[in-house]
């Protein structure tokens, strides 16, 4: 089958041919329709994070048709139309028996640690694929398994309920999905804090306040907006000590702040005027789980979690589209996803 891989750290994906993968009992095989370019994509290829075995299929946001189900898989049948949970996990450890298959032990990431959906077809545990609605394009059936799965796992982790109001620091493919998937919470008001005048036009179009981060200390802008009182949730969706802090600041009485960025910078509270006088709380926020997934599917199956047409690119399985997608992705400036759509021979 055509594939295309990760050879040689550093340098640009190439595209290969390779045997179609031989499943195990609990696996099905899936021929991929759409695979999502993710950021973490590009930090593969970079070598920012550490891949061990080379070489390997990206690609963690995947859709397809079953094609082949294992003997001991009896919710499938071949033809289904699936989406695909990324992490592989045991089921037996003491994270995975606790329903917090996130920190396994022996958890694989799909197109990190074994080969992912770059490729025709790909194998995963019966338990990684989720039914995907008719009515679900692939395209957006494999870019929700990522981005718009985390968000979703950071408003549940933040205990976001009706009414409540939120500020989305980074309005990229996480808080595109967060701005929405609030709305199906049925939220208060929703500010957007970012420097791109694009992201904030398009904040602003989607019904939120937009917050000029570089007009003015974000922090001053949502306290006057909210006539001193602050907002019931924030999120962090950029990964710097700088907003991370800001995030906190910019809480009311019994707020939540939950970090999703990624940053090895340190970042200094003052426990007392900023966490103990108003009960705030921070709270990390790792992946999702799949447990959240049938939720997040029915969102996007009753429109409420949307993909426009304007906000996706398509490619084909080829090297050369698929290294400019990534090139392009280190310095994203809107909202456009680009899916490979994998063209069926068959
Ligand atoms: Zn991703
Ligand atoms: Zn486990």
């Amino acid at each position: 089958m055509r594939a295309v891989q990760l050879t040689e750290i550093g340098k640009a994906l190439a595209q290969a041919d390779i045997p179609i993968p031989e499943i195990g009992s609990s696996d099905v095989l899936i021929r991929v329709a759409a695979a999502g370019i993710c950021h973490s994509d590009a930090h593969y290829r970079a070598g920012i994070s550490k891949i061990e075995h080379l070489p390997l299929t990206l690609g963690h946001e995947i859709a397809g048709c079953v094609d082949e189900v294992g003997s001991d898989v009896t919710q499938f049948s071949v033809g289904d139309r699936v989406c695909v949970h990324y992490l592989v996990h045991c089921g037996n450890c003491e994270s995975c028996v606790r329903g917090l298959e996130q920190f396994c032990r022996s958890g694989q990431m799909i197109g990190k640690h074994r080969d992912g959906g770059y490729a025709e077809f790909i194998k995963v545990p019966g338990a990684n694929a989720f039914l995907l609605p008719e009515s679900i394009p692939f395209e957006v059936g494999a870019i929700m398994m990522c981005s718009s799965a985390t968000a979703l796992h950071a408003l549940n982790k933040a205990r976001f309920k009706a009414g409540e109001s939120i500020a989305i620091f980074g309005f990229g493919g996480l808080g595109f999905s967060a701005l929405q998937l609030a709305r199906a919470f049925d939220c208060g008001d929703v500010y957007v804090v970012e420097i791109n005048p694009a992201k904030l036009a398009s904040a602003a179009k989607m019904g939120a306040i937009a917050i000029d981060a570089k007009a003015a200390d974000p922090v001053e802008q949502i306290k006057e907006a909210t006539a001193g009182r602050g907002v019931d949730v924030a999120l962090e969706l950029i990964g710097s000590a700088k907003t991370m802090r800001q995030a906190i600041l910019c809480l009311g009485l019994l707020g939540r702040a939950a970090l999703v960025g990624l940053t090895a910078e340190s970042m200094s509270i003052h426990p007392y005027t900023e966490l103990i006088n108003k009960e705030v709380e921070i709270i990390g926020i790792s992946d999702h789980l799949a447990t959240e997934l049938p939720a997040l599917i029915e969102l996007a199956r009753s429109v409420k979690l949307r993909f426009p047409p304007e906000t996706l690119r398509v490619v084909d399985l080829d090297a050369a589209q698929i290294n400019a997608a990534l090139d392009a992705l280190q310095d994203s400036i809107d909202h456009v996803r680009t899916v490979i759509k994998v063209a069926s021979d068959a």
